[in-house]
Parts: C-alpha cells; structure tokens; sequence
C-alpha cells in the first residue's frame, strides 16, 4: 500500500484476548466464573419472548440500571451500563481523557489500558509497581492527565485497601481517576462509597467474573451525576442502543438474586484459599491473591514450559513473557474439581509424588 493512503489509517496495536478454545478443556485462562449464572437467569432466558427482538432495545437501559441503583442503594443518576466493562472503561477514556498531560497508569495492569490510550490518542505514562508488585501511591502524586488502576490489580490479584484508593483519589483533585473493580467482589470494600466525598472518582465494575455473566457482556460505571451525564452523551453521540434486549433482560436476574452471587463468590474465595496452600506446596511464589486468580511463579520450573506442558494436558491458564513477568504465569480460580486436576497434573509433572 502507497506511503501517503497508509498515511490516513489509524494503525493500532490491538488487545490480545485469551484463547477460547472451542474444544473442551480445563480453562483457567481469562477469568470466567466456573459457576453458571443465577437460577433467575435460566428462567429469564427461556420465557424471552421472540417478537421483542423485532425492536431496539431500550437506550437507557432503565431497567438495568433500576436493577443496579436498588442493588447498591444508589440512584439511578449515579449509573452508566455498556457492553462489559471493557465499553464502559473505553467510553470513560474518550470522555475523560483529554489532557496533553500524560494520564497514569502501573506499568503491570489489565493491557486494555494502552491499547485504549493509543487508540483514542492520549498520552500516557506507566508507573512502576514496586518488586512486590505493589502500586507505590506516591507515584500518582505528580501532575498527569487522569489516572486508571485496577483494585484488585491484574494479573497481579494484589488488592490495595480503601485508604490507599482514597488517598491516589484526594491528590488527583483536577483530573479524573478510575478504579477498574472488576474483582472487587472476591476482596473487600469497594471505592463507590466515596462517589459523593470525590467528584473526580468513577468505579467501573462488571458482570463477567462475580456475576457469571462474561458472555453477556455487561459492565457499569458508579459515579456522581454529572460525569455519568459526560458518559451517557458520548454514548449517545456514538451509538445509543450499546446493550442488547436480551443482556438487558438477563443482566437484571443476575443482579436481583443477591444469595446465589454470595454463595458463588464464597465458594470461589474458599477455592481460592485452598489453592493458594496447594501452590505454596509445590514449591510455587506468589502476591496474595484477592481476585479470582493466582499470579504464580515458581523458581525451578520455566513459565512458558509449564504452560505448553499444561495446554498439551488440556489445561489453559495464561501466559505472557512480557517485561517483569516472563516467569508468571495467571492461573484462575475453577471449581475444586477443576484445581484438583491441575495440582494432580502439576505433582507429576514436578515430579513430587503424591
Ligand atoms: C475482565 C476485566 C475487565 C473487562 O471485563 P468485561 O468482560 O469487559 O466486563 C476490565 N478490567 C479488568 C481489570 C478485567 O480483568
């Protein structure tokens, strides 16, 4: 292609998803909940009816969002929905990131960030999480264009309390910060309560890992009424019918059956809890994990060879080789089952007996 055509096409280093592998295997590789969705949402889905999808969906999504602010104990004016998080975060880039400044993110974090910055254009800055791959909060006190991290972080599953949130917020007073809490549920408090003390703070949250609902695609956004005014006209000036009839429908079963979301996130902490004894066992090292998965390294046995040993044995967990962490290797929390066939697998493999 011509020099001066290939000039005018916006060229983006994409978003590398996790395999979904058509075929059945083990798949602790992108953070799915082993768990089905809530029994409303079986039931939901089965009495849709077929002559709705004729018509577009509702764009403001009301009954979602009522569904959420009566959750939460919000209203419905501190609410934006999209099509995961993934939409929702997107979206908050292009309306809030708008400085020259560079906006700020940890060098070690969800890879969405850059990819986002580079499409939509805006600078950015990494700052290095510390060798315990810790946020250091006092790199976020410089001047910057807005600041995003995940609490839990990921691939790290390391959870900051909300006094360090809070204090990355309260420094930040110019510029927005979001807090990317897409495992908020497997840790502790979420920052949605300080939406009111701090105008510049959005939450982001999503269905895909608490709620079992990845395929569905639904993520939201928590924040004060204006910025989710900002969000909702820049949907709206982009495509307004983002969430699909049926997500919607099922997206409000999921969120009303409060019980079942517990009992699911309790089964999947206990898992966890289990699993991270069984790694220590094998020799493996670790940050604590507050998410819905392990980010491992283990001394004697190279990262990529364990994960090729693991796939060729049908089991997927997910790998990168990127810069600070080639030896890690993020394994996500299935059931108990599920771990037992990875540990049983990784004791041969390591030749540890039983
Ligand atoms: C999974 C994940 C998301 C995106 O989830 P959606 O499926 O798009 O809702 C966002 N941020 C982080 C840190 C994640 O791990």
């Amino acid at each position: 292609m011509n020099e001066k055509l290939l000039k005018n096409i916006r060229q983006v280093e994409p978003y590398t998803p996790g395999e979904q592998p058509q075929t059945k295997v083990i798949k602790l590789n992108t953070n799915e909940n082993p768990y089905p969705p809530a029994p409303g949402v079986r039931s939901a889905l089965a009495s849709m009816s077929i002559d709705k999808l004729r018509l577009y969906p509702d764009p403001t999504a009301d009954a979602l969002v009522s569904a959420l602010a009566e959750c939460y104990d919000l209203k419905k004016e501190n609410l934006f929905v999209g099509v995961g998080s993934d939409d929702v975060l997107a979206m908050c880039f292009l309306t809030f990131f708008n400085s020259e400044k560079p906006i700020f993110f940890p060098d070690i974090t969800y890879s969405f960030y850059d990819v986002w910055a580079n499409l939509y254009r805006i600078p950015f800055e990494c700052q290095k999480v510390d060798e315990n791959f810790r946020i250091r909060k006092e790199d976020y006190y410089k001047e910057n264009g807005g600041v995003i991290f995940p609490n839990p972080n990921a691939p790290t599953a390391v959870y900051e309390e909300l006094d360090f949130v809070e204090d990355i917020i309260s420094h930040n007073r110019d510029v927005i910060v979001i807090v990317d809490e897409a495992y908020v549920d497997f840790a502790g408090k979420s920052a949605m309560e300080l939406i009111d003390k701090y105008d510049n703070l959005i939450v982001v949250q999503t269905f895909s890992k608490s709620r079992s609902m990845a395929g569905m695609r639904i993520g939201y956004a928590i924040s004060n009424p204006t910025l989710i005014k900002y969000l909702n006209d820049a949907k709206y000036s982009f495509n307004s019918y983002t969430m699909n009839q049926t997500s919607l429908a099922l997206g409000v079963e999921a969120i009303k059956d409060k019980e079942y979301f517990e009992e699911t996130v309790h089964k999947i902490v206990e898992t966890r809890e289990w699993a991270k004894e069984e790694l220590h066992k094998l020799g493996f090292e670790f940050p604590d994990s507050k998410a819905n998965f392990i980010f491992a390294t283990h001394p004697d046995f190279d990262a990529k060879e364990l994960f090729e040993a693991l796939k060729k044995e049908g089991i997927y967990v997910r790998f990168w080789g990127s810069r600070r962490i080639e030896q890690y290797l993020r394994i996500t929390i299935g059931t108990r089952k599920e771990m037992k066939a990875l540990f049983t697998f990784l004791r041969t493999y390591m030749n540890k007996g039983e």
